[in-house]
């Protein structure tokens, strides 16, 4: 086995057994990405030399016997986490040479652990698409196929820790952006609770939905991943102070477990393949102890409409500040609002059009029927889902509706690709936790299940993720680098 395929709990173990050092590890991954990302297209930018030093400075951190479980493990960050100094673009035109004066927590806390950081990844520009192709720069490529999109909009993230190029990135997920691409990449995706991980210094997509998570090849891994990343955050106060067990996490069984299975992510809306592969999943657990039983949360079916009026309109707000004075690029032309006109227009379609639909359904008269509307349905979702909860220990469901579709396929239909955030949505709605794991293969591409548990409850999610990994295992498909 190569140093690059080895989890990130493994490359712990043999970091403190200094059968490896920490440079060593961080240039196997940087010859990787030299290897391999030509193909994948996963990141915008690779840190080298700052690979480098924090692989020093890990190394000091091991050899003093103060490292935790992050210290010396190579990391990635989608590019719309700031990195003080180094480019961070949202794969836009907007911020195309924006080098951030500060850090985000994310990052502070990654390198405060003594993480290696290799690079900054691909995404649909602002975070907003299921396939990575709204990038301003580049499409991101699937590792398991290259003519077919990683799904998105952390498409980036979850390629490179497919593609054995990083053990960890982190993803932002909105509607399904960790989930979603981490399904069609065959890794673990998870999406905290809502207020579990500070978004200072995440740009702001949709501020009551945005939460930042981990990619990982094993759970174990997502969740140190997790672990240090999480907590309150003086900068972002949406972020809580809740109890959090990671001891309990890992006890993993199961054994006597209540999964409710909601009808309407077992429907039509669902491809033949990604069905079959996650009812013979849901038969597997049943084997080894689960209670699984159907239910209906009816609002399920009202998800992506309710989705696509609420991101809009709080993208439409926190992307207004784009304007050629305030933030990122300034295209100079005649008058003031011609400055803007020409600024704003840089934008790619995807982003404009959301800001378009988000100004109209915040507009006087629309506002009623559509956002106010909206917050309605969001509440009622999160209730079935709270009521289901008093039931179930968890939610289990497909995480995508599809595996990996071809590039170009469905850039002409701006529906569909936002009907592929059916599975995910809900989580993001109530603001639930919830994990991607992957379940099987169709024709080579990953297929991923996912777990819902209620709002921090992490410890419970962890721990049936832990178990079900364990009895999902299976041979993983080729790799197509
Ligand atoms: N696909 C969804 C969208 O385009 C989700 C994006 C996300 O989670 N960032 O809005």
């Amino acid at each position: 086995m190569e140093l690059w395929e080895l989890s990130a709990a493994e490359m712990r173990r043999r970091l403190d057994s200094r059968d490896i050092f920490a440079g060593e590890l961080a240039e196997a991954h940087l010859d990787r990405i030299r290897a391999v990302d030509p193909k994948i297209n996963a990141f915008i930018t690779v840190t080298e030399e700052r690979a480098t030093s924090d692989a020093a400075a890990a190394q000091k951190r091991i050899d003093q016997g103060s490292a935790s479980a992050l210290t010396g493990i190579p990391v990635a960050l989608k590019d719309n986490m700031v990195t003080l100094g180094i480019k961070t673009t949202c794969a836009s035109r907007m911020l195309e040479n924006y080098v951030p004066p500060y850090s985000g927590t994310v990052e502070q806390r990654i390198a405060a652990t003594g993480a290696v950081l290799l690079g900054k990844t691909n995404m649909d520009e602002f975070a907003m698409g299921t396939s990575t192709e709204f990038s301003a720069f580049f499409p991101s490529r699937n590792p398991y196929d290259l003519e077919r999109v990683p799904g998105g909009s952390s498409g980036g993230s979850a390629a490179a820790v497919a593609a054995n190029m990083t053990p960890i990135s982190f993803g932002s997920d909105t509607g399904g952006s960790v989930r979603q691409p981490a399904s069609l990449c065959g890794v673990v995706g998870f999406k905290p609770t809502y207020g579990r991980v500070s978004r200072y210094g995440l740009v702001a997509f949709s501020s009551s939905l945005d939460q930042i998570g981990p990619f990982a090849r094993t759970v174990q891994d997502a969740m140190d991943a997790f672990e240090a990343t999480m907590g309150p955050d003086g900068m972002d106060s949406t972020c809580v102070d809740a109890p959090y067990a990671a001891a309990a996490a890992r006890r993993p069984s199961m054994k006597g477990r209540r999964l409710g299975v909601p009808k309407e992510l077992l429907s039509d809306e669902v491809s033949a393949p990604v069905r079959e592969c996650v009812e013979q999943a849901i038969e597997k657990l049943t084997a080894e102890g689960a209670e699984i039983e159907e239910f209906s949360a009816s609002m399920i079916e009202h998800g992506v409409s309710t989705y696509y009026i609420i991101a809009p309109a709080e993208a439409s707000s926190n992307l207004a500040r784009f304007d050629g004075v305030r933030y990122g690029l300034r295209v100079p032309d005649g008058s003031h609002v011609d400055m803007m006109k020409a600024t704003r227009a840089r934008f790619g379609r995807e982003v404009k059009e959301r800001i378009i639909i988000g100004t109209h359904v915040l507009s006087s008269g629309y506002y009623e029927a559509y956002y106010a509307k909206a917050h309605q349905a969001r509440t009622l979702m999160k209730s079935q889902f709270q009521e289901a909860f008093q039931k179930f220990d968890a939610i289990v469901s497909p995480t995508s509706p599809t595996t990996a579709f071809k590039i170009g396929e469905l850039t002409g239909d701006p529906i569909m690709l936002k009907l592929l955030d059916y599975c995910t949505i809900p989580a993001n709605i109530g603001g639930f936790p919830a994990i991607s794991l992957n379940s099987g293969y169709f024709e080579g591409l990953p297929i991923g299940i996912q777990f819902v548990c209620d709002s921090f409850d992490e410890e419970g999610l962890f721990s049936l993720a832990l178990a079900a990994e364990a009895i999902l295992d299976s041979p993983k498909a080729s790799l197509a680098v």
